[in-house]
């Protein structure tokens, strides 16, 4: 069984296996959680992304953690939400598997989430805390290396949201 939790607090201070950043598509770093990472790793962390040569809305690329605590950064691209016609929540979704997908495929056993999308990128925090909460429940279906799957919140509103979901059973 994975242990799915909600806290509140700095992602980049996460002693876990992998933290989870809310790119843009050219992986060159910007502002919000992902200058939060890029600060705090170092420039190494730039560098290494830079190799990638981007990644497309909804997909997931790994990169070490460099002085990060988190031994891997995955870094994945959030959906510009556009008033939901855009298949904002499919590709949302899809952010939380294939970060996911990642983990496991490295045999990783904790793995932190920010609130993918719903800073600048204007997703409704409800919104998406429905869609992430779901995405994770619905991959884990299946038996994987991870332990642990943290949410990890900057604000105390977002906790509330996890929060809640999290103490509601599956459908
Ligand atoms: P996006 O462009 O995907 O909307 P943002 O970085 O603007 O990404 O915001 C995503 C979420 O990350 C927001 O909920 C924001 O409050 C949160 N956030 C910002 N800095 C940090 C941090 N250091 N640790 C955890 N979450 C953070």
């Amino acid at each position: 069984m994975t242990m799915l939790r909600a806290l509140q607090g700095d992602i980049t201070r996460l002693k876990v296996d992998a933290i989870v950043n809310a790119a843009n598509s050219s992986l060159l770093g910007g502002g919000g959680v992902d200058g939060a990472i890029h600060r705090a790793a170092g420039p190494e962390l730039l560098q290494e992304c830079r190799s990638l040569g981007g990644c497309p809305t909804g997909q997931a690329r790994l990169t070490h953690g460099y002085r990060l605590p988190a031994k891997f950064v995955i870094h994945t691209v959030g959906p510009v939400w556009h008033g939901g016609t855009k298949n904002e929540a499919g590709l949302l979704a899809s952010c939380y598997r294939a970060s996911l997908a990642l983990a496991a495929s490295r045999q990783l056993a904790s793995i932190a989430f920010p609130c993918i999308s719903t800073g600048v990128y204007g997703y409704p925090p409800e919104q998406a805390a429905d869609v992430a909460v779901a995405a994770v429940r619905e991959f884990l279906r299946t038996p994987r290396s991870l332990q642990e799957v943290i949410f990890c919140c900057f604000s105390a509103s977002d906790l509330a949201l996890y929060r809640a979901r999290l103490a509601q059973e599956p459908a």
